[in-house]
C-alpha cells in the first residue's frame, strides 16, 4: 500500500533532520582523520578510511539536499583516491593539493553545521595558523597506552586553568569543582612554563586567544616545547571560540590532547578530562576471530590479548553467529577460506541480521588477489588484511576500526544532552539484563528516578539551566555507579538504572547516598545558586516482577510512593 503523501514527506523531513543532527560528529571525524594524514610515513589506512567517509558524504549529502557539500566531498575524495592504495607518500605538491581540498571541505561543512545548530555568534577567524612549526607528532598523545603511569600530582585531580576572562573562569571553576576537581586558576600565560615544569597538574585547560594575541595560547605551548621541555603526560585541552580546521590543526600540532569549542559542553569536557587523566578506565575492546587455522589464530589472538583486547576464537564458522550473540564483539575478524562455508558467505549471513549491520568485519586472509579482495568488500567486509601480518599491524588495524565502530554506535544509542543511553537503548538493555539475571539467578535491581519539581527549575531559571541540571545528574550517576550498570535517560527528567548483581538493600543504600550528594550540589544561575532533589523507586527481580514491563511498573509505583510522601527520598518495593 502506498504511503500517504504527507506522511512520506514528514518521514523525509525527519530523516533530513536526523542527518543534519549527525553532521557535526561526522564532520569532526573527517577533520580528525584529515589531521592524522601526515605526509610521511604515509598512513595508508587512514587515507583509506578518510576516503570512505568522504565517499559517504558524496552520496548522502546530495540526497539530503546539501549538494554543495556533496560536491566538496567528491573533490576531496577524488584528490585522495589515487593515494589510498599506495605505500609511497604523494609528492609535496600533490600532498598540498589533497590537504587543500580537505580543508575546503571541512570548512564548508562547518558552515553547514553552524547553520544547522543555528549558531548565533559569527566566529572571528584571524590569520592563518599554517606557519606554526610542528612540535610533536599528532595522534600519539591521545592514545591510551595500557599500563601508562598515572599522573604524579597531588591527588591527581588538580586542573590548571588559563583563562583571562574572569566570568568565564569563575563559571568553569565552579563546574569543575562540582565534579571533584581542584582548580588552579592562572590568568596569565607567563605562568605556563613554571607550571608545567614544577607543579604537574592532572591536566591543563587553556584558552587560545589572550591579550597577547589571537593564538597566544598555542604559541606559548609551542615555545615551551621549542625551548627543549616536554609535556610528558600532562594533557593540554584547548578551549576556543574558533572551530575552523586550521585552528584545530595548529592545536594538534602543538601537542593538544583535546579541543573544545565555546560555549563549552561541560559534560563532554569532564568526560574527556576523566579519560585523559586515567580516572576513567575504558572497557577493553572485544574481538571475535573466526578461522579454521587454529595454530595461526591462537598466535594472532595472543598478540591481540597482549595489547589488552579481549579475544575469542571460533574455528567452526557454523558456530560464529551463536558466538556473536554471546560475546558482544566490537569487531569480527574473518578468514576467507574455511571448510563448510567461506568467509564471504559467513559475512553475508551476519550482515543479514539487523543487530550486526554496523559490526565491523575485517577479513584476514592469505588471499592477495585484488579482485577477490574487492569482492570481500562488496560482501560487507570493511577491510582486508593480508596474512602474514605483524602483530603490531594487526593490533593497530583492529583497534582503530573497533574503536571507531564503538564511537559510532555510542552516537546512535546515546542521548545528546547527557551522553547517557537513550530510551530505546535502555529498554533493550532492560530486556537483556532481565533475561540474563533469570538465567543465572543473580539479583537484579531496577531504579526509576525522577527530578523533583523540575518544571519549577525551568520556569524560574530557564531551560538552559534546567539542561545543565540534567547533565549534572547524569555525570553524578556515571561517577557513582559501576561501569557494568546501565544508566539511561528514559524520558525528559526521568532516568532508568539497571544494576545487575545488586540486591534491593544495597541499591537502596547506594541510591540514597547519591540522592544526598545530588541534593547538596549547588547549581549556578544568574540570580544566585539553587538546589534540586530527586526521588527514586527501586524494584528487584522476583517471581511477581519477572518480566521487563512488570519490573518497570513496580519501580514506577515505588517512585510515585516516594513522590507522594514528600519527595527527595528513595523507596524500595
Ligand atoms: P515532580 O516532582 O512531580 O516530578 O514534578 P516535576 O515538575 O518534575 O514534573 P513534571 O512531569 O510536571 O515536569 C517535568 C518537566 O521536565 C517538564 C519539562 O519541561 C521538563 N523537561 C523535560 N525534558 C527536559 C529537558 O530536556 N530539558 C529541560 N530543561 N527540561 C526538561
Ligand atoms: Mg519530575
Ligand atoms: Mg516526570
Amino acid at each position: 500500500m502506498a504511503m500517504d503523501r504527507s506522511l512520506f514527506e514528514q518521514k523525509i523531513a525527519q530523516l533530513r533532520q536526523e542527518y543534519r543532527a549527525q553532521l557535526p560528529k561526522r564532520i569532526t571525524e573527517v577533520g580528525e582523520l584529515a589531521e592524522m594524514l601526515v605526509p610521511e610515513p604515509w598512513p595508508r589506512d587512514i587515507a583509506h578510511t578518510l576516503r570512505q567517509r568522504l565517499h559517504q558524504f558524496t552520496g548522502s549529502a546530495a540526497t539530503f539536499n546539501l549538494p554543495e557539500l556533496g560536491a566538496a566531498a567528491q573533490r576531496s575524495e577524488l584528490a585522495l583516491k589515487p593515494w589510498v592504495e599506495q605505500a609511497q607518500p604523494p609528492t609535496p605538491a600533490v600532498y598540498a593539493e589533497i590537504i587543500h581540498a580537505l580543508t575546503d571541505f571541512v570548512e564548508l561543512a562547518r558552515t553547514f553545521q553552524i547553520d544547522c545548530a543555528h549558531a548565533a555568534a559569527t566566529r572571528t577567524t584571524p590569520d592563518s595558523f599554517a606557519d606554526l612549526p610542528t612540535v610533536s607528532t599528532p595522534i600519539t598523545r591521545n592514545e591510551q597506552r595500557p599500563g601508562a603511569p598515572m599522573p604524579q600530582n597531588g591527588n591527581g585531580r588538580t586542573i590548571a586553568l588559563f583563562e583571562d576572562d574572569p566570568a568565564a573562569a569563575a563559571d568553569l571553576t565552579l563546574q569543575l569543582r562540582h565534579f571533584g576537581y581542584d582548580v588552579q586558576l592562572l590568568p596569565d600565560l607567563a605562568a605556563l612554563p613554571a607550571l608545567l615544569n614544577a607543579s604537574r597538574p592532572a591536566a591543563v585547560i587553556m584558552d587560545i586567544m589572550f591579550p597577547e594575541g589571537d593564538r597566544a595560547g598555542i604559541t606559548a605551548l609551542v615555545e615551551f616545547q621549542a625551548a627543549g621541555s616536554t609535556l610528558d603526560d600532562i594533557p593540554i585541552i584547548f578551549t576556543s571560540a574558533r572551530e575552523d580546521f586550521t585552528a584545530r590543526l595548529a592545536a594538534v600540532r602543538a601537542g593538544a590532547a583535546a579541543y573544545f569549542v565555546k560555549p563549552l559542553n561541560i559534560g563532554a569536557l569532564i568526560d574527556t578530562i576523566d579519560r585523559l587523566t586515567g580516572l576513567r578506565v575504558e572497557e577493553p575492546l572485544r574481538v571475535l576471530c573466526v578461522d579454521d587455522d587454529q595454530a595461526l589464530t591462537e598466535m594472532y589472538a595472543a598478540g591481540l590479548r597482549n595489547a589488552g583486547i579481549v579475544t575469542r576464537i571460533v574455528s567452526d564458522p557454523k558456530l560464529a553467529t551463536n558466538a556473536l550473540r554471546n560475546f558482544q564483539a566490537d569487531l569480527l575478524l574473518l578468514d576467507m577460506h574455511m571448510p563448510g562455508c567461506t568467509g564471504l558467505e559467513l559475512a553475508a549471513v551476519i550482515r543479514q541480521q539487523p543487530a550486526y549491520t554496523s559490526l565491523p568485519i575485517v577479513f584476514l586472509s592469505a588471499e592477495t588477489d585484488p579482485i577477490q579482495q574487492a569482492t570481500a568488500r562488496d560482501h560487507g567486509g570493511d577491510d582486508f588484511l593480508t596474512k602474514p601480518i605483524s602483530t603490531a599491524a594487526l593490533v593497530h588495524a583492529v583497534t582503530t576500526r573497533a574503536q571507531r565502530a564503538r564511537s559510532m554506535r555510542a552516537l546512535m544509542i546515546r542521548d545528546s544532552l547527557t551522553g547517557l543511553l537513550n530510551h530505546s537503548a535502555t529498554a533493550t538493555l532492560l530486556e537483556i539484563e532481565v533475561e540474563r539475571a533469570q538465567r543465572s539467578g543473580i539479583p537484579l535491581s531496577v531504579v526509576m528516578l525522577d527530578i523533583d519539581y523540575f518544571k519549577n527549575v525551568n520556569d524560574t531559571y530557564g531551560h538552559g539551566v534546567g539542561d545543565s541540571v540534567l547533565r549534572d545528574l547524569a555525570r553524578l550517576l556515571q561517577q557513582r555507579l559501576r561501569r557494568s550498570d546501565v544508566i539511561g535517560r528514559y524520558g525528559g527528567e526521568e532516568f532508568l538504572l539497571i544494576l545487575p548483581g545488586m540486591t534491593g538493600t544495597t541499591t537502596l543504600q547506594r541510591l540514597d547516598a547519591i540522592r544526598m550528594s545530588f541534593a547538596a550540589l549547588r547549581h549556578p544561575a544568574d540570580t544566585g545558586s539553587f538546589h534540586v532533589t530527586f526521588s527514586a523507586g527501586i524494584a528487584t527481580l522476583r517471581t511477581q516482577y519477572s518480566d521487563p514491563i512488570r519490573i518497570m511498573q513496580a519501580a514506577d509505583s515505588a517512585l510515585y510512593a516516594a513522590k507522594r510522601n514528600g519527595r527527595n527520598q528513595v523507596y524500595l518495593t
